[in-house]
């Protein structure tokens, strides 16, 4: 009796302990962000300055990123297409368990010789510098697109903190940024717009339209509707002359996402902005590269770029356009 008493006792204590110490943890964090953000607010500097080290740490996570969601999915559909045919009463070959994978595990590896990535080893940019762009068991060579997508994930968020300024306009295009940065790779790597991404981007710019940081509510909702219909439309028109397929159900979706961003107003610049960019690209690859015709090229990076530069510059291109016509 006395010692069930005792234990109570010391699990009760060590509970309130635990409070004290989380409490007094979350007010330092607390004090600290406050800390930072009159810092930012104070001084475009730092504000710029702080975008850029979290871009290149978020940078390597899209790296990540870029390569684990599609094998995701993959495995998803996988796992999908096996409990389907069970219910069906088939053998499924692919049945059989997955280990975990996900944006956390397993831990990253080098894909030539396993070797378990260090912390030292994964700091942005730095590491693979280091390193010599090889990998510090094997010394084979370590993509430089690693580090390129860091870097450009740091460069394009800076620009835009320093377009925007310290403010929800800033954080708001930083975080648009980053999910247009994956979908543009992932994207050229697999010909997949993920659904995690551009609902995401969706989702995010129709919120951020009540407290009107680029546009209403209102132009965000006609825009995200008409950036679908206008693309679903000319997919069908497309796909009735000439019985292919042009693109697919993850372009309407970036282009809704980005025009809940610009709102219906600057659609236009988006969508002649990557045909003309697409149209300059495809034609060079055609010609340089020798490529075949028939083969697909994502129309996704195009659209992200025109997104992002439409989403800074919009204003300013509709002026130069008006402007040159002479009105
Ligand atoms: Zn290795």
């Amino acid at each position: 009796m006395r010692i069930l008493k005792g234990s109570n006792l010391v699990t009760h204590t060590s509970l309130s302990g635990k409070l004290v110490y989380l409490s007094i943890l979350f007010i330092f964090i607390s004090d600290f962000m406050q800390a930072t953000l009159d810092l930012m607010a104070a001084s475009p500097a730092f504000f710029i300055g702080f975008v850029f080290i979290i871009s290149l740490m978020v940078g390597s996570f899209l790296n990540v990123l870029i390569y684990r969601l599609p094998v995701m999915m993959e495995r998803t559909w996988q796992a999908e297409i096996a409990e389907y045919s069970a219910s069906q009463g088939q053998s499924t070959p692919n049945s059989t368990k997955q280990e975990t994978f996900n944006l956390v595990k397993p831990d990253s590896t080098c894909p030539k010789c396993q070797h378990k990535i260090r912390s030292w080893e994964n700091i942005p940019v730095i590491s693979w510098l280091l390193l010599k762009g090889k990998c510090s068991q094997c010394k084979n060579p370590i993509a430089v697109r690693y580090p390129l997508v860091e870097l450009a994930t740091a460069l394009l968020s800076t620009w835009v903190a320093w377009h925007f300024g310290f403010g929800l306009a800033g954080f708001a295009a930083v975080v648009a940024t980053w999910l247009l940065i994956a979908m543009t790779f992932i994207d050229l790597d697999t010909m997949l717009l993920p659904d995690q991404l551009t609902l995401s981007l969706l989702w995010l710019g129709l919120l951020l339209s009540i407290g009107s940081p680029f546009v209403s509510s209102h132009d965000a909702l006609i825009g995200a509707a008409a950036g679908y219909l206008s693309l679903w439309s000319l997919y069908w028109a497309f796909k009735l002359l000439t019985g292919k397929e042009g693109m697919g159900y993850g372009d309407f979706k970036l282009l809704a996402a980005l025009g809940a961003w610009v709102g219906w107003q600057h659609l236009p610049v988006v969508i002649l902005l990557s045909s003309f960019v697409g149209a300059v690209v495809g034609i060079t690859l055609l010609t340089v590269q020798g490529k075949d015709k028939s083969q697909p090229i994502p129309f996704g990076p195009y659209l992200a770029a025109a997104g992002f530069l439409t989403l800074l510059y919009g204003d300013w291109i509709v002026a130069q356009y008006w402007q040159w016509l002479g009105l």
